[in-house]
């Protein structure tokens, strides 16, 4: 089989690339994926007469994002308004906080983020998000000690950077570089702007315009052999189980930093350069999941969400359920610290978790999970009168062998350049897109969107000067 171009991954990158090739009349290429669905990390599951999103949910900003057009375009764009305020703060062991207090830390930490900016030198590639914000952190427990017990404040202080630790995908914010994170441009508009139909309304609408039979899904590609002039591509089909050859004039790789990290001493042949293997190892790619908990009342109208403050000098055990599981690692409770109530759903509750407490939660069995929730909300906002958790669904993005994680950042010891190097082109025919290759947008949809685009002109101008 022979393609002018093989397009590797149907994410969001993969196909913008194709779209600016359908605007370019080209349509000599093929889109190989390894899922048996189109979309990869966005990925919108029907339930209960609307969705979840097991991957991405909001578009981040509405002027100049592509995404966001395309959705104005299909009329997608959810712009209802979400009357619900109501938010419970309780410490771990169930006292309630007052929610003015709290809501001040909350904007005073705001506050010190948005002003880090000043703080960050260029020339210390090595200094972390985490030591800078943490720096602050004296002038805060000042303001509040006639207020709150020193362990309450830390802990409003750490809930206060959940937004920073969930945006890179890490729950060590040391790990983060202040630089890379100084290096990403947010877009402008509502920054958590919602699909009224879900993501996947925009994937399914790009990939409907791709010429028929041209994606393949189950195809997990296994080698990428640019040894010669033209690529081989060797598949491996999920469903047949055999395995064939594609050959093209250039491959685009839309494969994940996580997959990347892994596997491509074993994907390429002849490897790659060794400053691109360099810049995969360093850059940051971490995991961030989502668990949906599925409640059998609904709330009410007000009600919005929960926030555990986790105080260091208390301790956390499972009562009720302590002997059921045998759990090693009682750290992880913490990553269970924000509910928030899903703008489309009246009964479902979404935390998230990231970096290795996330992993370590992966591997626990759902029926453990949904107890470990159901005990902390029972006994932290027994006063809130709430229905009663029955059930949970959620992400696995650590384990899944098409991402291995959940999206890039610019980890301390890496710099963009590291993304610049995973970008370049390796010898005019293996091409690079996907999140991770765009400094500007890292980890967003729209940068991704705006990766594959971008690189697929770059392949037509190649084509051009060499017909
Ligand atoms: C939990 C979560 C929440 C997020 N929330 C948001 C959000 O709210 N807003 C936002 O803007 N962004 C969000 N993101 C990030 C966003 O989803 C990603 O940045 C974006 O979707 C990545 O697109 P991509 O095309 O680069 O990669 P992918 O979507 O991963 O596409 C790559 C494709 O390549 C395929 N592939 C991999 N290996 C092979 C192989 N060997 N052979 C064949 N095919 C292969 C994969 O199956 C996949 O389909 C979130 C991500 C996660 C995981």
């Amino acid at each position: 089989m022979h393609q002018k171009v093989i397009i590797i991954g149907a994410g969001i990158s993969g196909l913008a690339a194709a779209k600016r090739f359908n605007e370019k009349g080209f349509s000599d290429y093929i889109i190989l994926e390894s899922n048996s669905y189109i979309g990869g990390r966005i990925n919108t599951m029907p339930f209960q007469k609307s969705f979840i999103e097991i991957g991405a949910q909001w578009m981040h900003g509405t002027v100049n994002n592509p995404v966001y057009d395309i959705a104005v375009s299909l009329n997608a764009v959810d712009n209802s308004v979400d009357p619900a305020d109501t938010i419970y703060y309780s410490t771990q062991d169930g006292k309630r906080q007052k929610e003015n207090v709290v809501e001040s830390i909350i904007g005073d930490v705001k506050d010190i983020v948005d002003n880090l900016e000043d703080k960050i030198d260029e020339n210390k590639p090595n200094q972390s998000f985490g030591e800078l914000v943490d720096q602050e952190y004296p002038n805060i427990e000042k303001k509040y000690k006639s207020k709150l017990d020193s362990f309450t404040i830390k802990g409003v202080f750490r809930a206060s950077l959940n937004n920073e630790r969930f945006e890179s995908a890490t729950d060590n914010l040391r790990e983060v570089s202040a630089n890379g994170w100084n290096n990403f441009e947010t877009l402008g508009g509502n920054l958590l702007c919602n699909n009224k139909y879900g993501y996947s309304k925009i994937t399914d609408y790009l990939a409907s315009k791709v010429p028929k039979g041209s994606i393949k899904l189950n195809q997990i590609v296994e080698k990428i052999d640019w040894s010669d002039d033209e690529v081989v591509v060797t598949v491996f089909d999920s469903l047949t189980k055999k395995r064939s050859n594609y050959t093209g004039e250039k491959v685009l790789s839309t494969i994940s930093l996580g997959v990347l990290k892994r596997n491509h001493t074993q994907l390429f042949n002849p490897r790659l350069p060794p400053k691109k293997i360099s810049s995969i190892n360093k850059l940051g790619f971490g995991t961030l999941n989502k668990i949906f908990v599925i409640f059998d009342r609904n709330f009410s109208r007000e009600f919005q969400g929960l926030q555990v403050i986790w105080k260091d000098n208390l301790k956390f055990a499972l009562q009720k359920s302590k002997k059921k599981w045998n759990l090693d690692n009682n750290q992880f409770f913490k990553a269970f610290d924000y509910f928030e109530k899903l703008p489309n759903h009246k009964n479902i509750l979404l935390v998230f978790n990231a970096g290795k407490n996330a992993e370590y939660i992966e591997k626990l069995k759902d029926e453990c999970v949904l107890d470990v929730i159901t005990e902390l909300i029972e006994r932290c906002f027994s006063y809130a009168k709430l229905p009663k958790p029955v059930k949970i669904i959620r992400s696995k993005w650590s384990n899944n062998i098409n991402t291995r994680g959940s999206y890039s950042f610019v980890k301390v010891g890496s710099s963009i350049d590291d993304m610049n190097t995973l970008a370049e082109t390796v010898d005019n025919k293996v091409f690079f897109a996907g999140e991770a290759t765009i400094y500007k947008y890292f980890g967003t949809v729209h940068g991704a969107y705006k990766s594959g685009y971008d690189k697929a002109q770059e392949i037509l101008t190649t084509l051009e000067n060499n017909p």
